[in-house]
């Protein structure tokens, strides 16, 4: 064994695919490893609230399912999902008022990460365009790059994906003959705006949709963790013709250990992200499908997520407070209704790539650079806070830090 790789460094850089080579570091994780050290106050990841986990609960679950249904819960299980899981899903969907959804719209995937991957793997060729909402999740985006697509972005304000740009945009390049291949958007408590599209625009995004024949990838990890506001309906629901392909993850709303997601689409589009799940990981984990299966069963997830609500919400509370105490006038940032992060923008001159190091070193405080949610890292002047994982306390002190750091600057 060679740790490094040796004398074959040339040979292994020969044999990697031309895709891998257009794989890069996620900035997020690169500089999560600066942020590591227990004096740092970090708003930089995206993680629930561990304290909230319903360790007991699922303790006594996990230990009925092995003692009792080991056999199954342990053994493999088919690509699709096992089958109480998938009808535990359905249910939920009809629930939330997805009509006409059965079982063979559903697939259980490794959360939606394998979500985005199958989708990306199943959709782009090199070099195909995907329409993704500016800014976006990095995860999606790096699944996307993977597969070698190419971005044209689309801006967002607080009501979401800004539709008539969307459209313009999709009209110039079919008229170039373009085969726009996907919409992805995240419409609840973006990711990583903080902001939600409008019931308006929610409909005129089906429409474009309809007209230009371009399905919307619906990354939907957040609807659940609403605090205030107006619930809109999803895209699923509203969607009439079937163009819209839904993520969903239990990340947010129970365990992002668990790993595990679904994804709801037409059985056209299920049976081909199916197949390549199967050459991915063959099944998602079977014990965590049971133990989630059984969790929703026993009928604790309302209750837990109820607890979930009232705890981000005090702590997005507080963190806005702070906001408003601490931070220069010139300072802006969006007001989420739900969801994990608050998307703060500075003035031009303030370059927030180049602050972060101060901002780490200095101040002994961290967020996520904005630029890291646009495709080509076009945009400088935007950080991306998380308010879930930190104390009430430990959010009133970063607050504070960031607020005299970003005075400091101000001309
Ligand atoms: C957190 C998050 C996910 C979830 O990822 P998992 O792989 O399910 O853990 C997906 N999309 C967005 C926008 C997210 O913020």
């Amino acid at each position: 064994m060679n740790k490094k790789g040796g004398q074959n460094l040339k040979m292994w850089e020969e044999k990697f695919s031309s895709r891998s080579k257009t794989m890069k570091a996620s900035a997020i994780r690169e500089l999560l490893k600066l942020v590591e050290s227990p004096d740092i106050i970090s708003f930089a990841g995206g993680m629930p609230d561990p304290n909230l986990f319903p360790k007991e609960i699922l303790g006594e679950i996990a230990k009925e399912v092995f003692v009792n249904h080991g056999g199954k819960a342990l053994q493999y299980g088919p690509t699709e999902g096992v089958k109480p899981l998938r009808e535990t899903i359905v249910k939920m969907m009809q629930e939330e008022g997805i009509k006409n959804v059965g079982l063979e719209n559903v697939l259980v995937t490794t959360a939606s990460q394998q979500a985005l991957d199958l989708i990306a793997k199943v959709f782009v060729d090199p070099g195909d365009t995907v329409i993704v909402e500016a800014p976006s999740y990095v995860g999606g985006l790096q699944a996307l790059q993977a597969f070698q697509a190419n971005f044209v972005t689309v801006p967002l304000d607080e009501e979401g994906i800004k539709t008539d740009i969307l459209e313009e945009k999709i009209k110039e390049l079919q008229g170039k003959g373009v085969n726009i291949k996907l919409i992805y958007v995240i419409p609840n408590f973006q990711n990583p705006a903080g902001v939600t599209l409008s019931l308006e625009r929610r409909k005129e995004l089906l429409r474009i949709s309809h007209t230009y024949e371009i399905p919307i990838i619906e990354d939907d990890p957040y609807g659940e963790i609403r605090f205030e506001g107006e619930k809109f309906p999803s895209l699923l629901e509203l969607d009439q013709i079937g163009n819209v392909i839904g993520l969903r993850t239990f990340s947010k709303i129970l365990a992002p250990g668990f790993r595990l997601g679904w994804i709801i689409a037409n059985a056209t589009a299920i049976s081909k992200l199916a197949l390549a799940k199967q050459a991915a990981d063959l099944c998602s984990p079977s014990s965590t499908q049971y133990i989630a299966d059984k969790f929703i069963r026993d009928g604790y997830m309302n209750d837990y997520l109820d607890k979930v609500r009232k705890v981000y919400k005090e702590k997005k509370d507080t963190m806005l407070n702070a906001m408003e105490k601490y931070f220069p006038k010139e300072v802006t940032w969006t007001k989420p209704h739900g969801g994990m992060f608050v998307w703060v923008e500075t003035p031009e001159y303030i370059d927030t790539d180049a602050l972060f190091i101060e901002a780490v070193k200095e101040k002994k405080v961290a967020y996520v650079i904005g630029s890291a949610f646009y495709p080509y890292g076009e945009d400088k002047r935007h950080m991306r806070l998380n308010f879930t994982l930190s104390t009430l306390e430990q959010i009133d002190e970063g607050i504070k830090r960031l607020g005299e750091l970003l005075q400091s600057k101000i001309r």
